[in-house]
């Protein structure tokens, strides 16, 4: 009678520990390896530059992926980004699990640089805000056309992420990777992508690319609008003026990031 009732209690244990098991967080993920304090660096100085530009406030972040492991990327723990340091970057897999989080909490929409990272082999920085002049663009019918040639990369076209297309009635964040999923096929090959009610995302090449990106998205809407007010018909660059004008953008790119940095005093 007694070992039938400890024979129980220990199926009884055994089942708790399996589902206990199964509560289990994701294990950790192995680290890419040693990243040069340099680049973290530049991610804390990014994200002090966007705060400084007016592109981020309390809220948006930046992201580099990973130099040694293409499947990782690096951003920030969960903070206002004027306030990041190099200290505070974590380095991700597309999960959204961090390696070494050492009890930080994350940014809840780290998905959309997985998801993008993923989709996106050429893409190695992004930028997601909710800079305030880009707001009017995702949810009218007025296109978001390239005003002059700093803003070039927006000739090719701007799609729109409406997130209640496919989830609908929703928070507006991206807060799981499926949802990061459909905001990545979005974006498609272009390098911006708006999000309705909620900000934008701009790509890169570099992190000094995608900084220049989202300044730029920025004030492009500002002179847009501007332009709107005006009245009558905008002549905006063509997808061609655009090819050729970012080509000279990204062999200039660091001179502006230089007087960027030195406003937000970056390392
Ligand atoms: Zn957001």
């Amino acid at each position: 009678m007694i070992c039938a009732l400890v024979a129980g209690l220990n199926l009884v244990a055994g089942g708790l520990q399996n589902h206990v098991h199964a509560q289990t967080p994701n294990v950790a993920p192995t680290s890419g390896g040693p990243v040069d304090r340099a680049l973290l660096e530049d991610i804390a100085t990014a994200s002090r530059i966007l705060a400084d530009q007016g592109v981020l406030d309390a809220f948006g972040h930046v992201s580099v992926r990973h130099p040694k492991n293409p499947q990782h990327f690096l951003m920030s723990r969960s903070l206002a980004p004027a306030l990041v340091t190099a200290d505070d970057i974590l380095e991700l897999d597309f999960a959204g699990d961090a390696v070494d989080a050492r009890g930080r909490s994350l940014f809840l929409e780290r998905f959309i640089h997985a998801e993008i990272y993923r989709r996106r082999p050429d893409v190695m920085a992004i930028v997601h805000s909710h800079s305030p002049a880009v707001i009017p663009f995702g949810v009218t019918t007025r296109p978001m056309l390239a005003m002059y040639h700093n803003a070039a990369f927006l000739a090719g076209g701007v799609p729109i992420f409406d997130i209640r297309d496919k989830f609908g009635a929703t928070d507006m964040l991206v807060r799981n990777g499926e949802i990061g999923r459909a905001l990545a096929e979005s974006l498609g090959d272009k390098p911006v992508v708006l999000m309705r009610g909620h900000g934008n995302v701009t790509t890169g090449p570099s992190l000094q690319i995608a900084v220049f990106r989202a300044i730029y998205t920025e004030v492009n809407a500002r002179l847009e609008l501007q332009a709107i007010g005006i009245g009558g018909p905008i002549t905006a660059l063509t997808p061609e003026e655009g090819i050729k004008a970012d080509k000279v953008n990204e062999q200039v790119v660091g001179r502006a990031w230089d007087l960027w940095k030195q406003r937000v005093g970056g390392k």
